[in-house]
């Protein structure tokens, strides 16, 4: 099924906004055309540095396109599947579990996964924490009911900015959902008034900035991210919400061994972070020219070492056969 003529007629209603964190009206194009082949402009804000999609498609045609489209242009089917169920369970698993029994430092009750798609880290959350009663909430119906079967969870179908439980929980995690929200700053505060008072974000991102993306801005850049963040620009804004960030995570290996080259086809960032005062962290704001210059870095280094890195993270058959013969000897 072709993309662009799924989502192109979302393109027709656009709308220009200020900055979602500074409010600010300045801004500078990175490019000018998303991973789809939309003609969407991403750009960065002179005062904050937040990037953004500017104009975007208008709210409601986001409603639309979540509601019907997007996860069939994406995975070729909105349905719940054990495929993504698995990916997300064993994401979670290799990446955050340890940092979780770090981190939170308590026996949580209640864990809510914002944006849970099929479950599969809400699963995990549940089996390091079997005594906590699991709530998801997903836009999407058919993801909705699957995490309800996989995980046993209470999930409700909606949006955030919709969303009144009328309760408080111990841990809210917030994963790979950011970026797809249309009000991020809104998203932020709604989740720290969702936390009771020991209560721990999880927020776990992708990093455009990282210099071993295999992929140019432009690839991480579409119409469904409406917002990207990168190290210095999370830390800015979650400290000008008032989170304080208890560990901060992301895959800038100074220099990667094969294995986590492999890891990287898509670098996440992973934040805990508790309710505090604003500015409370002294992060210093992002400088949009040094944010342009880092894209320019990583462009440059993409174009020099982007083959090896392909090689690695989407190995052919020879080197899968090189890999399993080093593996054996014990030496990859
Ligand atoms: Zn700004």
């Amino acid at each position: 099924m072709d993309e662009v003529n799924i989502l192109k007629k979302y393109i027709a209603e656009m709308e220009s906004l200020p900055c979602n964190l500074c409010g600010k009206n300045e801004t500078q194009i990175i490019c000018g055309k998303e991973r789809f082949g939309l003609d969407i402009n991403t750009v960065v804000c002179k005062n904050c540095g937040l990037i953004y999609l500017n104009p975007r498609p208008a709210k409601g045609q986001y409603e639309e396109m979540n509601r019907a489209d997007y996860r069939i242009a994406v995975d070729g089917t909105d349905a719940g599947n054990n495929k993504l169920f698995q990916n997300q369970y064993n994401y979670f698993f290799k990446n955050a579990a340890l940092l979780c029994r770090k981190n939170i430092g308590f026996q949580p009750q209640s864990i809510l996964d914002v944006g849970c798609s099929c479950g599969g880290a809400l699963k995990c959350l549940g089996e390091i924490y079997p005594s906590a009663k699991l709530y998801g909430l997903e836009p999407i119906v058919k993801h909705a009911e699957y995490t309800k079967e996989k995980t046993g969870a209470e999930v409700y179908t909606g949006i955030l900015e919709n969303w009144n439980p009328g309760k408080k929980f111990d841990v809210i995690l917030f994963s790979k959902a950011l970026n797809h929200t249309l009000d991020p700053r809104g998203n932020l505060e709604k989740i720290k008034s969702l936390l009771s008072e020991r209560g721990v974000l999880i927020l776990i991102i992708h990093d455009p900035m990282n210099p071993l993306l295999a992929y140019p801005i432009e690839y991480v850049s579409e119409i469904l991210h409406p917002f990207m963040f990168y190290r210095e620009s999370i830390k800015y804004f979650l400290d000008q919400v008032g989170f304080n960030i208890i560990n901060y995570r992301d895959g800038r290996y100074v220099s990667p061994s094969g294995r986590e080259m492999r890891k990287l086809k898509f670098p996440k960032m992973i934040i805990f972070a508790r309710s505090g005062r604003i500015g409370s962290n002294k992060t210093v704001k992002p400088n949009y020219l040094e944010t342009l210059k880092m894209i320019a870095d990583n462009s440059s280094i993409r174009l020099k070492y982007g083959h090896i890195y392909h090689r690695w993270q989407s190995p052919n058959l020879a080197m899968r056969f090189y890999r399993k013969g080093l593996k054996m000897i014990g030496l990859w």
